[in-house]
């Protein structure tokens, strides 16, 4: 347990004391390493982890008999999955030391300043927070991906790798010409980071709680996770990305710094990031410390710090290495933002599928830019686990610098009073019985007539995802639920007439203390809206219905293959797993679905009302039209939203990505475009504009 190791090393005076501690210290550090790399499933926080395994470092130098080749101190601490094949690195991976504050950040320059002469070229780099990545190439072809591993030996996770946008299956020929003669046909191993982004880890996570599955702890273990898996097809609807920044042997190559190296990998087809930085002096690297930190919110992707490297090869070399990093590096860790604040109660959330969610009430407080006043605990193993309890006062966090996280109590206020938290025994939302389905956290409430779940799956028919029907926000949906004039999806055809939703009542009152009504000109909007709802893509219904599993993407795929109900109705198990990204969980989830009478019934009340029951001819001709195309889409459009705009694509069979690759066919560009133009501009890419894109959707660009 954590609490045991909180000593200092002035504690301890006597070897032989002090030795049982540090091995259950050990101990206890490789078990979280373990959960860490091998389950992705971390209990305590990276502050706490290091922490344990600084006090460790401080007892073994105050008694260096205790320091043993296999202490985490001395080790890259990885584990290895059984389910991958091992891989020996030809030249070990290493981790990198860390500066925890300015001071610690000074010392290292301090130190590594005198023993070159004089004062280096640094390079900063942003420390990305993913995991670590090799990447070898032959006669220019990618052939193995592994992860570090402990640094000797890592995972072979080639077949998922190659299911990464950006990762080039093969390296220009313009990369070659740094290559030292004769060496075309050699092998080159690059390596990097695979990561996350924010959005990804955001959606990943409310999926999770949706399916009753354990979250990810931030979006590193996130996509620690998405990569080792036993099936690439998974790994593949992860989005993951890479940024490369080292080599295993820079001397086949002809460059002679980090920065020239970085240039040689853009050369090369690889991402790099932009965000880097020759610094001369301290103070350079002072202010790129100092601006990294402020831009962490607004990148796409999560950093824990910034990597400060000597920037000339040579230098590194005379410098070498640790037993676990070299001493050319080191991380300038940024502090983790955390805020204490008073857990005022703990409510219940009732989900579309009816999953019941408990969600922490917090005295609102700023963490990381923004007003935090409820967090997800998840479920109840992740309340029972962190221990917190209403009226504590807890430790609150970004998970991922998005999530707000509750990290766990601060038990030296925990008031006598506070309440240990049981899961009620029914649904906040109808009293039905909440039930906990086997080999799932989740609790449900598993009733067709829960109002919570009835409000959740009216707005998801309405939402700019599914049907797309706008004015009729949360709050209008509940007015017209409580008017008794919605209770399913086929009411909103059958009983929402314009008259009936103008005269339903808001719930605000106007000065006379009479209630508003949604009123004549919102009404025909929304009357309009909902009858034009009708003839939406086929795909757009079958997500609409809120199968368990079957999200967006999911939903369009399966309706290229089975253009209409009737054939998916028709469909077996196997054949609607057969389906690119559907698996035999979400087939058997949406025959379930569709074989219970209640829903039978819904349909055919939909479609009794004209509710496109099937693709429309003439799009499943047009689908194709741009079948094996890549796109990006970056910066902001005028006419329509990023997401709008990728879903018209894709409709038209096009494969939409957020990175830009040497795979990627076009990037279409709006307003202030960024890195992605300058990297699609770099490899060539075409560029089109917001008016290249309507002709495209129209079917006039000439391609
Ligand atoms: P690390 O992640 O702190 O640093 C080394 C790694 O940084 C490298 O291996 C590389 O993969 C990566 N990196 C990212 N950007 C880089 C760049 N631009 N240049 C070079 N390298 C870059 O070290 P580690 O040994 O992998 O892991 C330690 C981290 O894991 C710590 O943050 C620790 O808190 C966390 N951890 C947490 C737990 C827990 O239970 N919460 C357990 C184990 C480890």
């Amino acid at each position: 347990m954590l609490e045991d190791f909180n000593k200092t090393v002035d504690d301890f005076s006597e070897l032989e004391d002090t030795r049982e501690y540090v091995v259950a210290l050990q101990k206890e550090i490789l078990h979280h390493q373990k959960l860490y790399y091998q389950d992705d499933k971390p209990e305590i926080t990276d502050a706490q982890f290091d922490s344990l395994l600084r006090q460790l470092e401080a007892l073994e130098a105050k008694f260096p008999e205790l320091v043993s080749p296999a202490s985490p101190t001395q080790r890259v601490g990885g584990f290895l999955s059984e389910q991958f094949e091992p891989v020996e690195h030809q030249v070990r991976m290493y981790s990198l030391d860390d500066a925890m504050n300015l001071d610690e950040l000074d010392a290292w320059l301090s130190r590594v300043v005198p023993s070159l002469g004089d004062t280096p070229q640094f390079i900063c780099e942003l420390k990305i927070d993913g995991l670590g990545i090799a990447l070898t190439y032959e006669a220019g072809k990618l052939v193995r991906a592994a992860t570090r591993g402990d640094g000797t030996t890592g995972e072979n996770v080639t077949a998922n790798v190659i299911t990464i946008d950006d990762v080039p299956h093969s390296i220009h020929a313009k990369g070659f010409d740094h290559l030292l003669g004769g060496r075309e046909h050699g092998r080159l191993e690059v390596r990097g980071e695979v990561y996350m982004p924010k959005s990804s880890f955001v959606k990943l996570n409310e999926q999770a709680d949706e399916q009753g599955k354990a979250s990810f702890a931030n979006p590193r273990n996130a996509a620690s996770g998405s990569l080792r898996q036993k099936n690439p097809k998974i790994t593949a609807q992860r989005d993951l990305a890479t940024f490369i920044y080292a080599i295993a042997d820079a001397d086949i190559l002809d460059v002679h710094s980090q920065s020239e190296f970085l240039s040689w990998l853009k050369d090369a087809g690889f991402d790099v990031n932009p965000m880097v930085k020759v610094c001369n002096s301290a103070k350079e690297v002072h202010d790129f410390c100092a601006h990294a930190l402020e831009a962490r919110s607004e990148l796409e992707y999560d950093i824990d710090g910034v990597v400060v490297k000597v920037n000339d090869f040579a230098k590194q070399e005379l410098l070498g290495f640790t037993a676990r990093a070299p001493r050319w590096a080191i991380a300038f860790k940024f502090p983790p933002e955390q805020k204490q604040t008073l857990l005022k109660d703990i409510s219940l959330q009732v989900g579309r599928t009816g999953t019941v969610t408990p969600v922490a009430e917090l005295e609102p407080v700023l963490v990381a830019g923004s007003t935090v006043a409820r967090a997800t605990l998840h479920n109840m193993d992740e309340i029972e686990r962190k221990d917190v309890r209403v009226g504590d006062t807890v430790i609150v966090h970004k998970a991922g610098d998005v999530i707000p996280e509750i990290v766990g109590p601060v038990l030296d206020k925990r008031p006598k009073d506070a309440q240990v938290f049981k899961m009620p025994k029914t649904c906040p939302s109808c009293g039905s019985p909440i039930i906990q389905e086997e080999g799932e956290v989740a609790y449900r409430c598993v009733s067709i007539d829960c109002p919570a779940q009835a409000l959740e799956r009216l707005v998801h028919w309405t939402s700019r995802q599914a049907l797309d029907i706008e004015g009729l926000g949360p709050k209008n949906i509940a007015a017209l639920i409580k008017e008794g004039l919605l209770n399913d999806i086929a009411d909103y055809y059958e009983k929402l007439s314009l008259e009936a939703i103008a005269h339903t009542k808001t719930g605000i009152l106007n000065a006379d203390g009479s209630a508003r009504t949604i009123g004549a000109v919102v009404a025909q909007k929304i009357y309009d809206e909902i009858q034009a709802s009708k003839t939406k893509e086929f795909w757009r219904v079958i997500f609409g219905l809120g199968i368990r599993h079957v999200g967006k993407t999911v939903a369009q795929d399966l309706t290229r293959q089975f253009p209409s109900m009737q054939a998916l109705k028709d469909a077996s198990v196997e054949e609607l797993s057969s389906v690119e990204g559907v698996g035999e969980k979400i087939a058997q989830s949406i025959k379930n679905f569709l074989e219970v009478k209640d829903n039978q019934e819904v349909i055919h009340r939909i479609e009794a009302q004209g509710v496109r029951m099937q693709e429309d001819e003439a799009a499943v001709a047009q689908e194709s039209t741009l079948e094996g195309l890549s796109f990006v889409l970056t910066g902001s459009l005028e006419g329509f939203s990023r997401d709008e705009a990728g879903d018209a694509l894709k409709s038209l069979g096009a494969k939409v990505s957020s990175s830009v690759s040497k795979n990627t066919n076009y990037l279409v560009a709006g307003e202030k475009a960024g890195s992605k133009l300058t990297k699609a501009q770099d490899l060539g890419v075409t560029i089109l504009n917001e008016d290249d894109l309507i002709e495209i959707l129209k079917g006039t660009y000439k391609f």
